[in-house]
């Protein structure tokens, strides 16, 4: 029986793989360069990690999560975000004690089981960033100059950055009881989504996706008029830095996120092209979650965050023809004319890679058709001939395949006709 992937997941190979990578190096790059440094979590998690921060009112834990007993009778599920995990790494490591700000960045996949469509896939990859321990404007600011500042390097244009704020729990809760109060009359209106987040957490409500267009939605107090004077003046202290870093935004007072654990500001970096089927996606997102570390049994950590979807990330990439294939690497081809060729072949092979060139040979054949096929094939910039009387003398023929120019160099000269570095070790057939 032929045996498929599973349903919402992704091979990628090829171009795709590439891409992939890039966009990996890309924002390890970018992130290094603002202080972050790597974190490598497990795949799997305790179950509670999540059902404690991500919180019950959320479609992650609710019904997404892949979640199992091991055979230890332990309840493990493989990590639907990474946000909640690196803050059990960093209070289960006690990496608080040195009371240093610390930034971290994680690429890597993670699951959820919602229902596959564009964009939306059961095992995804994001790379994303956590900051603790400083609780300024200033910051939240730059991270959301850092996140343009990767979508600007990777080339990927008409990426919009809505932003809100939530406010703290002290403004959150007055906005809660307006919220309350104000559907409470609507409800049977509203779809049954609506019904079950007015019960959980009634700011979820207005992420709703069925009732976005509702006037009833529409007309829901709105969380601004219910900021505290400190919750306020962080928001505006916010704003004031993005233009500062020239970052376009739009307040958009109904962002919530799905996620339960964030303070004060959330954004997202959604994609803007009308005449695109994929108009409106949001690329990643994040927000600031002061409370979390208590979650963990550990101390108050100031915390901000995002994540951005890499698949979603290499779609808008191919919409706007972004190709990141142009790696200027030259291809290097050996051919042989005889068996003893073929065993000096390879040695040559391998002092070529010493070189760290790029270099492959035919390992079959030994006739010269199917190894000038192979040239072809694998696009060869240079191809090395090699027989009997070069392996006599320590030499090469060697073909430049764009100019044509061929011409016969001692071994020891392959470096210099490549202008790479000295090498020091005294090299034969
Ligand atoms: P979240 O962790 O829900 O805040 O998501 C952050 C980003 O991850 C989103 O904006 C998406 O780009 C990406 N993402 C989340 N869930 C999925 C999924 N099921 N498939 C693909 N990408 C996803």
């Amino acid at each position: 029986m032929k045996i498929n992937k599973p349903k919402g997941t992704q091979d990628l190979f090829g171009y795709q793989a590439k891409q992939y990578r890039h966009i990996q190096n890309i924002c390890s790059k970018i992130a290094t360069n603002f202080g972050f440094e790597e974190v490598i979590t497990p795949i799997f998690e305790a179950s509670e990690t999540f059902i404690r921060s991500v919180g019950e009112s959320s479609d992650i834990v609710n019904k997404e999560m892949y979640t199992f007993i091991d055979k230890g009778n332990r309840s493990i599920t493989l990590r639907p975000e990474a946000t909640a995990a690196v803050m059990r790494m960093y209070v289960e490591n006690k990496l608080y004690a040195d009371q240093n700000t610390h930034k971290y960045f994680y690429f890597g996949p993670f699951f959820r089981y919602e229902r596959p469509q564009a964009g939306r896939t059961r095992q995804f990859t994001q790379f994303g960033v956590e900051a603790y321990g400083v609780e300024s404007p200033a910051l939240d600011a730059d991270i959301i100059n850092m996140a343009c500042k990767m979508l600007n390097a990777l080339g990927a244009k008409n990426v919009k950055v809505a932003i809100n704020t939530i406010g703290s729990k002290l403004s959150r809760d007055s906005y809660r009881e307006a919220l309350t109060e104000y559907f409470r009359p609507y409800l049977s209106e509203l779809c049954e989504d609506c019904r079950n987040r007015f019960l959980k957490n009634p700011l979820r409500m207005l992420d709703c996706k069925v009732d976005s267009e509702n006037v009833i939605m529409k007309n829901a107090p709105k969380i601004k008029d219910y900021l505290v004077e400190e919750d306020q003046r962080y928001f505006n202290d916010l704003l004031k830095y993005l233009d500062l870093f020239a970052i376009k935004y739009e307040i958009s007072d109904r962002l919530v996120r799905g996620l339960d654990y964030y303070t004060n500001d959330v954004f997202e970096f959604i994609y803007d092209d009308a005449t695109s089927p994929i108009n409106g996606m949001a690329l990643g997102g994040g927000g600031r979650y002061n409370d979390m570390g208590k979650e963990f049994d550990g101390p108050d950590v100031k915390a901000i965050g995002f994540a951005f979807g890499v698949g979603r990330v290499m779609m808008i990439m191919d919409e706007q023809g972004i190709n990141v294939d142009n790696e200027n690497i030259n291809q290097i081809a050996i051919v042989t004319l005889g068996e003893k060729a073929k065993v000096a072949g390879l040695k040559l092979l391998d002092y070529l890679r010493k070189l760290e060139l790029k270099a492959e040979i035919d390992y079959v054949n030994t006739n010269l058709k199917p190894q000038f096929k192979m040239c072809e094939r694998i696009n060869a910039d240079y191809i090395i001939i090699i027989g009997d009387d070069e392996i006599a003398n320590n030499e090469l023929n060697i073909k430049n395949v764009k100019t044509k120019d061929e011409t016969k160099i001692k071994l020891t000269e392959l470096n210099k006709y490549f202008g790479i570095k000295e090498v020091k070790e005294n090299v034969t057939y």
